[in-house]
């Protein structure tokens, strides 16, 4: 097919130009191939590097260092393609438009397409860049894509939204069945355009500089496809028994990727299908589990949809905004620092700062801890955590926080409260994962570890331990009350876990 000639505005109707943000990956794009087989004067990606938003949002360094390995990668990928990578800057959230415009400009593009974001400033980001573009003279093509089921189809049999995740994994799993999407493929070669190139990539961005080593998450849609293979072969059938034990590597590490859209949901969707029969909701207990879990993240990003507040710093449950939490800088900083004389939460907040990851169950009990024996507002809690995270995404991180502060979306008919003895003599009964993230506490016996109060007091190893920060009993009083008196907890229903 020959290139159609340029229009007076200089834009060529079947170019189309692919904006990536949070989908560096080049197979099972929808835009992208969209793009690929629908705009027959070529195929042209922009990605734009917004430090100022992504200030604004807290992202952490490692993942900024992490996406511009991606992006890098990305680039040399769609390279090979014939499809170059231009890369744009915007200071700030309102220069987007116009970087956006810039690139379409320089593509010679009359077709942007992208996919939809669903949090409320991206919202607003992404109408102001169709308005913008819209008023250039280009078509705009947006795509649902992040999650495997499209917010708005997993409704009540009245047309609600669902609030409670059993009921909405049964009709995702019920829409899955009448509809099972397929994985696309990376887009063929293009024919090349003339006289433009890919940008290079920076390899880093002021004010994004990152302790985490780079080693720990390989960028790329190679390494998350070995990650895949790896876990469907030989790890996803004992999901379920492993994947609450921080010491053993039994879950699959995906999440940065996934966070990144290094790969897709529906491609992680389909590799665990292949290892369970082709089955989704039946079948292994391991694949089903993980199946299961992948279904959080689509709940969560369904309730950024139908409650944007969540976006604004409220709880999904309302009442919960009148709880007067602890102020106690202190406090928080020592759970920051991981020296809070609780070994399972220092070694969870150790983890965290040193690799950008943290371990389910420990985001569970870090999170319990903050909100539930130290009663810090969950708001601080989320905040840091994205601010660490390689893997931040504001949907999973505030569904997470919202759920273990009680504010959120969990069923549970009583308060629940994580002893942090229990979960660490639960799921880390011989201390290995302690061990290894508090080295002060090496040679501590295994008994003891799990029991704050009985730790041996002094010095290990040379360096000493922190006595526990918090009389737990005394502060769980105060958090029932207070959760009582807004009205957020039915009389002493509080059990500990
Ligand atoms: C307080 C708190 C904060 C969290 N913050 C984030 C976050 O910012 N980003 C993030 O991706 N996940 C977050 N999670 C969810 C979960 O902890 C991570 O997705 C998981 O630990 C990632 O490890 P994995 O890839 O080995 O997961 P696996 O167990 O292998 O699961 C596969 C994938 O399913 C998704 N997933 C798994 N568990 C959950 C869950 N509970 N909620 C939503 N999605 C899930 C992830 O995309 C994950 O990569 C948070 C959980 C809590 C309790």
């Amino acid at each position: 097919m020959s290139p159609r000639a340029p229009s007076a505005s200089g834009m060529i109707g079947d170019r189309g130009l692919v904006w990536f943000r949070r989908d560096l990956r080049a197979s099972d794009h929808t835009a992208l191939l969209h793009a690929a087989r629908s705009c027959g004067a070529g195929v042209v990606g922009v990605f734009v590097i917004s430090p100022g938003e992504w200030r604004r949002h807290d992202e952490a360094c490692c993942k900024v260092e992490f996406w511009l390995r991606c992006l890098a990668d990305l680039s040399s990928t769609l390279a090979g393609l014939n499809i170059p990578l231009l890369i744009e800057h915007a200071a700030t959230p309102g220069d987007v438009p116009a970087a956006v415009l810039r690139a379409a400009a320089r593509a010679g593009a009359g077709t942007l397409l992208f996919h939809n974001e669903y949090e409320v400033n991206e919202v607003r980001r992404d109408a102001a860049v169709e308005r913008a573009a819209v008023a250039a003279g280009l078509a705009v093509k947006r795509f649902d894509d992040r999650v495997i089921v499209p917010p708005g189809a997993v409704k009540t049999n009245d047309g609600g939204w669902y609030t409670v995740f059993s009921p909405f994994r049964r009709k995702w799993y019920t829409v899955l069945a009448e509809s099972m999407p397929t994985v696309g493929p990376t887009p063929r070669k293009q024919a090349a355009i003339a006289g433009l190139g890919p940008d290079a990539v920076p390899d880093r961005v002021d004010g994004f500089g990152s302790n985490v080593d780079p080693a720990l998450w390989p960028a790329g849609e190679r390494e998350a496809t070995r990650r895949l293979e790896a876990f469907a072969a030989e790890r996803i059938a004992s999901y379920k028994d492993d994947r609450d034990f921080p010491g053993i590597d039994g879950t699959s590490s995906l999440s940065p990727y996934l966070a990144a859209g290094v790969i897709s949901a529906r491609r992680c969707l389909k590799a665990a299908m292949e290892a369970n029969g082709g089955r989704f909701d039946s079948g292994g207990k391991g694949p089903v589990a993980w199946i299961s879990e992948l279904v959080w993240r689509e709940f969560y990003n369904h309730l950024l949809v139908a409650f944007p507040r969540l976006c604004m710093h409220r709880p999904f449950k309302l009442d919960t905004d009148r709880i007067r939490w602890r102020d106690d800088e202190g406090l928080f900083d020592a759970w920051k620092r991981g020296m809070t004389g609780f070994p399972i939460v220092d070694a969870a907040m150790r983890q965290l700062a040193a690799t950008g990851w943290m371990h389910n169950r420990l985001r569970m009990v870090a999170a319990m801890f903050l909100t539930k024996d130290l009663f810090i507002d969950w708001r601080r809690g989320e905040r840091y955590f994205m601010q660490c995270l390689v893997d931040g995404d504001l949907a999973s991180n505030n569904g997470g926080w919202q759920w273990s502060a009680s504010t959120g979306t969990d069923a549970a008919p009583y308060f629940r409260i994580f002893n942090p003895s229990s979960q660490s003599d639960r799921y880390d009964p011989e201390g290995r994962f302690i061990r290894r993230w508090v080295p002060e506490l090496a040679g501590v016996d295994s008994a003891l570890l799990h029991d704050p109060a009985r730790l041996p007091r002094g010095l290990f190893g040379g360096s000493a331990y922190p006595q526990p920060i918090v009389d737990r009993s005394a502060t769980r009083a105060m958090v029932v009350r207070e959760f009582k008196r807004v009205g957020a907890v039915p009389a002493d229903t509080a059990e500990e876990e």
